[in-house]
């Protein structure tokens, strides 16, 4: 699967867009048309779509898509950063662990991830390197492997990611090519749970609800455009499973107008070239034989049940981190003594003033926080949001939003 910021993709993209000008402009006027249709036939003055994906959130804001569409038709980021959702908590129980000696092993974006507790430095893996620590940056599991059996010694790996990633994880442990000297922590998280948990928050605070959402297309390769069936069938939700050019985001906005209009919430794959509705069957089979479901914590939201992947209980007497290191883990009865006085629940778990608990459910945008591009900046990110490539504020502030003076059909 290509990697849709690869510079040479990126530049594909770029001409794709250009050359097909014509075709995003009659995409336009269709979205035009069916908002016109929708708030005439069924009253409704604003309309508000997910973006689940922190990459359609880049392909929405880096191509101004926001700019194209009718006054009162919004597109709002979702919990679409696997990085972003990492309860400080892990940052925690890794800095510790490596502090001893141990060896962490993990991918480029999650180093720059900041404990919220820590008093003085290292305060993220970045800085444990800094300060000695053997800290090593991977861009797959299978290099952790390889450099765990020829290094040796003590050694973890932070197992991060959605769906995409678990496929990956769970085929090395099954081909038994995990050295017993290399741990896994896993903060595997599931998208469609995270979902429905959106869904309640916005019904619980009584805040415009989603109308319409646009599901991910790398997540809907491996679990199948089915495991969003639930949106139409439990919330009457129109969903698109949508790719990641300009034009495929135009389309599923103008398909989603299009069954709020007829009534006819479903599900539809846009991403064809990619998604089918099973997905990816072996490697579901994979991940379901490693993992098993869990209730799990997603940085500034909460517990989620069944949102998170563990060892099955055959590879965790070998590898689990937490149970091998004897840590405890992240607990709602560890959250509830340990932080209930903080009133708030979950906001220990970002750093003071960061609104990145609002900002992964749509409810606030990067502007809103007064960190964004002033204390936090992709270069030194306060917040979670901040850290990834996918997370909200780290591509609005890498795309310019907040740094120019007219904002208009930007935001
Ligand atoms: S700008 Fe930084 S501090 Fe503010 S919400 Fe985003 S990540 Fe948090």
């Amino acid at each position: 699967m290509f990697n849709v910021r690869d510079k040479g993709v990126l530049e594909l993209v770029r001409r794709a867009f250009r050359e097909n000008s014509e075709l995003a402009l009659r995409l336009r006027e269709v979205i035009w048309r069916y908002f016109e249709k929708v708030v005439e036939r069924h009253g409704l003055k604003r309309i508000k779509i997910m973006n689940f994906c922190g990459t359609h959130e880049w392909t929405v804001t880096h191509y101004g898509i926001r700019s194209l569409l009718p006054e009162g038709l919004e597109l709002v980021a979702g919990p679409g950063c696997p990085v972003c959702i990492v309860p400080a908590y892990y940052i925690d129980v890794v800095l510790k662990l490596g502090a001893e000696g141990v060896r962490i092993y993990t991918y480029g974006d999650v180093v720059k991830l900041r404990s919220v507790r820590a008093r003085a430095p290292p305060r993220s893996l970045e800085e444990l390197k800094a300060f000695g620590g053997d800290v090593t940056v991977v861009y797959s599991f299978i290099d952790a492997v390889r450099m765990a059996r020829e290094r040796g010694g003590d050694s973890l790996f932070l197992g991060i990611g959605f769906e995409t990633m678990a496929p990956s994880y769970a085929l090395a442990f099954k081909r038994g090519i995990v050295p017993k000297n290399l741990k896994f922590l896993s903060l595997v998280r599931l998208t469609p749970p995270a979902m429905k948990y959106t869904i309640k928050v916005y019904r619980e605070r009584g805040l415009l609800p989603i109308q319409g959402v646009i599901a991910p297309g790398h997540v809907s390769a491996v679990i199948g455009g089915g495991a969003w069936e639930f949106l139409p069938r439990d919330y009457g939700l129109p969903t698109v499973v949508a790719g990641f050019e300009p034009i495929d985001v135009l389309i599923a906005i103008a398909q989603i107008l299009q069954m709020i209009y007829h009534e006819s919430p479903r599900v539809i794959i846009e991403y064809r070239r990619v998604v089918s509705w099973d997905g990816n069957v072996y490697a579901k089979k994979a991940v379901d034989e490693v993992f098993v479901k869990a209730y799990s914590a997603w940085r500034g939201l909460g517990f989620i049940p069944r949102s998170g992947l563990k060892l099955r209980e055959r590879y965790s007497e070998a590898y689990d981190a937490l149970s091998y290191y004897g840590v405890p883990d992240l607990t709602p009865r560890e959250f509830i003594f340990t932080h209930a006085h903080h009133g708030v629940p979950w906001e220990y778990d970002l750093p003071p003033r960061c609104r990145c608990g609002e900002v992964v459910l749509g409810i606030a945008r990067p502007i809103d926080c007064p960190m964004f591009m002033k204390g936090c900046t992709p270069s030194k990110p306060w917040g979670p949001c901040m850290v990834s490539y996918e997370g909200t504020c780290n591509v609005w502030a890498r795309s310019g939003v907040g740094q120019i003076s007219d904002l208009k059909g930007v935001v």
